[in-house]
């Protein structure tokens, strides 16, 4: 039976549509038996219609959160937008010069530096889809392979789920040649009703991304993109599937901490794990 003891894509109430503390969501964490949480709260439009640093400062003091807390060892994150079909992030190219208290900045910094100077580690996702609507499928791997590419992204989250048409060649060996991981997202296997065409075809998209990673040697992450602490740590349909699909152990990264935490390393320009705090 496969475990899972790393929950790396989780929400707190700083993505406003979410309902648990950073706090509930590591005490869930130690509940559950889970070895590692990554908070990775929504870094997009969805925070705010004001585009400013204001907005996203809970992105900017991640030093006072325990890097160990209840036997749980804490990454921060964050779950970035793709914005455009280069594969931009949120925020990329709009500068600012005036931080939280209102002084002027040594120099100008663009929302996304600012926004992902202290992360471990980004999930790259497509939530607004306005700008995809005459997108190919080339268009959209393209931009799936570019977002991966940037240094602070680890993932892209749930593809399978966010229903763009994309080829799964490119997207997995760029996976593969930058060390990086794809997303299986629990939430994708209860999306829409049981039985309708859209869960049907989300599921069946997810199979086939796992089966490719299999093959090529790609790692993927199991989280729950868990809304509310009382998710976190529950992967029971993303890890049934991979049973089915006999996924190697060795490529599920979120396996132990050891694991995912060794993975970071590799592929997060300047990662330091610092330990205990
Ligand atoms: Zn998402
Ligand atoms: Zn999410």
């Amino acid at each position: 039976m496969l475990r899972n003891l790393c929950d790396t894509h989780v929400h707190t109430l700083f993505s406003r549509h979410a309902y648990s503390t950073v706090e509930e969501d590591v005490r869930a964490a130690a509940e559950r038996g889970l070895e590692l949480v990554g908070i990775t709260d929504h870094y997009s439009a969805m925070i705010s219609s004001e585009i400013r640093p204001l907005e996203y400062q809970h992105l900017f003091n991640f030093g006072v959160i325990p890097r160990r807390w209840m036997g749980v060892r804490v990454l921060r994150g964050a779950e970035a937008d793709i914005i455009d079909l280069e594969g931009h992030l949120f925020g990329h190219g709009m500068q600012f010069d005036r931080m939280l208290t209102g002084d002027v900045w040594v120099s100008p910094f663009t929302l996304e530096e600012q926004a992902l100077k202290d992360v471990d580690y980004a999930i790259a996702s497509v939530h607004g889809r306005d700008f995809t609507r005459d997108a190919t499928p080339a268009q959209v791997t393209d931009m799936y392979v570019r977002a991966l590419a940037h240094p602070k992204v680890l993932m892209l989250g749930h593809i399978g789920r966010t229903g763009l048409p994309y080829e799964l060649g490119p997207i997995v060996r760029a996976a593969r040649e930058l060390g990086k991981m794809l997303e299986i997202n629990e939430h994708s296997f209860d999306f829409g009703k049981p039985g309708d065409a859209r869960r049907a075809a989300t599921m069946s998209r997810c199979r086939g991304l796992a089966e490719a990673c299999a093959e090529a040697g790609v790692m993927i992450a199991v989280n729950t993109d868990a809304h509310i602490s009382f998710d976190i740590g529950r992967f029971a349909h993303a890890l049934q599937m991979l049973e089915e699909i006999h996924f190697p152990e060795e490529l599920l990264a979120t396996r132990s901490a050891e694991a995912f935490i060794g993975a970071v390393g590799r592929a997060i320009a300047a990662f330091e794990d610092e330990g205990a705090r």
